[in-house]
C-alpha cells in the first residue's frame, strides 16, 4: 500500500528522510527544523511536517497536531537560534504567496535588528 505520507520528488520530504542533507536544529515525531539555504534575515529557519501537505489548502483536521506543533516549537527555536527579542514567522501559500516549495513549511525570520515592513506595498488601496 502506498504511503500518503511519503512523496518521492519532494525535497522537503527528501530532507524529512534523510535524503538531503540539512543540519538539523530540532526534530521530533511531527516535525522538523533546519537553516533555510537562502537565508533572508541573520536567523532564518524551517519548520515542517514531516507528512507531506503541499499548501494549507490541502490541510486537514488530521493535520493538527502537525500544524500546531510548528508553532508550539517556534520561539523556543528561535530563542536558541539567537532571535531572543522577536521574530517572525511566514508560510506562503501558491502562486499568490510566492510559494516556491509545495511542502508546508514556516519560516521563523529574526536577527539582532529589527526586521523591514512585513509586506512591501503592491497594491492601491481603494476608498
Ligand atoms: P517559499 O518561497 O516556498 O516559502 O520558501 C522556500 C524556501 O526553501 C526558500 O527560502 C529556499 O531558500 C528554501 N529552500 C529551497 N530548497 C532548499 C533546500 O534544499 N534546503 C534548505 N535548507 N532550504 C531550501
Ligand atoms: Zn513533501
Amino acid at each position: 500500500m502506498t504511503d500518503p505520507r511519503i512523496t518521492t520528488d519532494c525535497i522537503f520530504c527528501k530532507i524529512a528522510r534523510g535524503e538531503i542533507p540539512a543540519k538539523k536544529v530540532y526534530e521530533d515525531g511531527e516535525v522538523i527544523a533546519f537553516p533555510d539555504i537562502r537565508p533572508q534575515a541573520p536567523v532564518h529557519l524551517l519548520i515542517i511536517p514531516k507528512v507531506h501537505i503541499a499548501t494549507l489548502y490541502d490541510a486537514t483536521a488530521a493535520h493538527q497536531p502537525a500544524l500546531g506543533k510548528m508553532l508550539a516549537v517556534a520561539g523556543k527555536l528561535a530563542r536558541e537560534a539567537g532571535a531572543g527579542d522577536g521574530f517572525r514567522t511566514i508560510i506562503n501559500n501558491g502562486r499568490v504567496g510566492h510559494q516556491e516549495v509545495y511542502h508546508v513549511h514556516m519560516h521563523v525570520l529574526g536577527g539582532p535588528e529589527p526586521l523591514g515592513p512585513m509586506l512591501q506595498r503592491s497594491f492601491s488601496a481603494r476608498k
